[in-house]
């Protein structure tokens, strides 16, 4: 286990096990429909590479940029978009894949901005999900695991550009991001 590491939330095997579930349960939804799989860069790319290789059926790749969090480990309720879709999403059957969950603000502020562009219909996927932090209501299609309230890393997530490649999610120590 890596040193800034307190704890692992979910081995590498614990989250490719929750991602082939994840990937069964999008086809079968989606079942001769194609998707336009919206990954949000860059915490959620580990996960979205590994659910796409589950979906069956036709996906088409897209990603976004957005930031509300700097260098820090709170939101700043401000959600800039850095990098926009190149598709046209009008018709489209989105599926949003988000690395996780935690005031809502961010992932609010994008289905409304996929909606208002006319897309057919739009959904969410994330890897994880902190329920006890929400600040908006947003609905949750797909949810790989409720986590409790405290700063992950690991499997695509970040502290300060750090520890995204870690095979697992793991709590990271308190020292690291006070000090
Ligand atoms: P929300 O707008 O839901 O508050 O924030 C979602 C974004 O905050 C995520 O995409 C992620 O970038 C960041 N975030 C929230 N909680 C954590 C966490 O525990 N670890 C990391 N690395 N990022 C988080």
């Amino acid at each position: 286990m890596h040193q800034d590491i307190k704890e692992i939330l979910f081995t590498a095997e614990q989250i490719q096990a929750r991602v082939d579930q994840l990937g069964a349960e999008i086809s079968r939804d989606y079942a001769n429909r194609e998707i336009l799989l919206c990954g949000i860069l860059k915490g959620a790319v580990t996960f979205f590479v590994d659910l796409a290789r589950r979906i069956d059926g036709a996906v088409q790749f897209d990603f976004m940029s957005c930031s509300s969090y700097g260098d820090g480990v709170t939101s700043t309720g401000n959600i800039v978009i850095r990098k926009d879709l190149d598709t046209d999403v009008a018709g489209k059957d989105i599926l949003i894949v988000e690395d996780i969950i935690d005031t809502g603000i961010t992932l609010h502020h994008l289905v409304k901005h996929l909606q208002e562009r006319g897309a057919h219909s739009v959904k969410l996927a994330t890897l994880l999900s902190k329920p006890s932090r929400r600040q908006v209501d947003v609905h949750v299609d797909y949810n790989g695991f409720d986590i409790p309230d405290a700063f992950v890393v690991g499997y695509g997530l970040d502290y300060a550009g750090n520890y995204r490649n870690l095979p697992y999610i793991g709590i990271l120590k308190e020292a690291v991001y006070t000090k």
